[in-house]
């Protein structure tokens, strides 16, 4: 039985989809199956993995919304796991669903018949807490929650918790938060020092919040921009072995 974990954070730009890459790929490095869910419009996981999303004709809209199998909308990619792809089309998806049945289900109906050929699936959440995300909460077992050490980086976290205590109650009993992941950490400055102390200190005995820090380099958007990932891109960075150490912690837990 897989693990299913929402990277999930309704800030843009705080590292949800360079997450997901990089512990995806580290956890093929560790041998693990791993399947990929692009659950944003903008189709940024898609991009870094080497896709032109608008050029796909078949994409996790069409297998949430139209039927189709996983399997038939499924890529491989070069850094191990499996894609479901998303493009633009998936923002009709949320209006769509709006007068759908089960309309929080439909991810995971696509997922089900899956889902047991896996041993992680990370879905790359995008940054609204609309009905693409409830879906991707609804059938997640867990929620990893990036947060950028930068100003108003606790802002938008409290609505998301909010979302999650509902989901716990209304749709999914079972869900909790492996960890908040702290993102562009930049030690040369008091600051993000600071917004670091305060994420500990909001979720201290609360909400756990990973030892693991990521700090903020330039090699992220390079490797990207590349078509790699950080481990093969810059391994001797300090962001190569966070991502690695992540993957081994999370490849550890029951
Ligand atoms: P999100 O998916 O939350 O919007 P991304 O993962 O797309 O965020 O990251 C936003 C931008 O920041 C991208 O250009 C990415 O390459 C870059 N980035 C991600 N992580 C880091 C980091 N630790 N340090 C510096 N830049 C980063
Ligand atoms: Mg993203």
């Amino acid at each position: 039985m897989s693990r299913i974990i929402a990277v999930s954070n309704q800030k843009g730009g705080v590292g949800k989809t360079t997450s997901t890459l990089n512990i995806g790929a580290a956890l093929s490095e560790l041998g693990k199956k791993v399947l990929f869910v692009d659950l944003d419009p903008q189709g940024g996981l898609t991009v870094s993995c080497g896709f032109e999303p608008d050029s796909l004709p078949k994409t996790v809209y069409n297998a949430m919304m139209r039927g189709l199998d996983a399997k038939e909308v499924m890529l491989a990619t070069k850094f191990g796991p499996d894609l479901l792809p998303a493009n633009i089309d998936l923002s009709l998806a949320e209006m769509d669903l709006i007068g759908t049945v089960s309309r929080e289900r439909r991810l995971g109906i696509v997922l089900k018949e899956v889902r047991d050929e896996y041993d992680f699936i990370l879905i790359d959440c995008q940054p609204t807490l609309g009905l693409l995300t409830l879906n991707a909460l609804a059938v997640a077992d867990e929620m990893l929650i990036p947060v950028a050490c930068e100003y108003l980086a606790l802002r938008g976290v409290k609505a998301l918790l909010k979302m999650y205590g509902k989901v716990r109650l209304q749709l999914n009993s079972k869900l909790r938060i492996v960890g908040i992941l702290p993102t562009m950490y930049d030690e040369r400055t008091k600051h993000s020092k600071e917004v670091l102390e305060e994420i500990k200190a909001t979720f201290n005995g609360k909400i756990p919040v990973f030892d693991i820090v990521i700090k903020r380099t330039i090699r992220f958007a390079e490797a990207a921009q590349a078509g790699e990932s950080i481990m093969t891109y810059a391994k001797g960075v300090d962001g190569a072995s966070a991502y690695r150490k992540l993957a081994e912690l999370l490849a550890s837990q029951a």
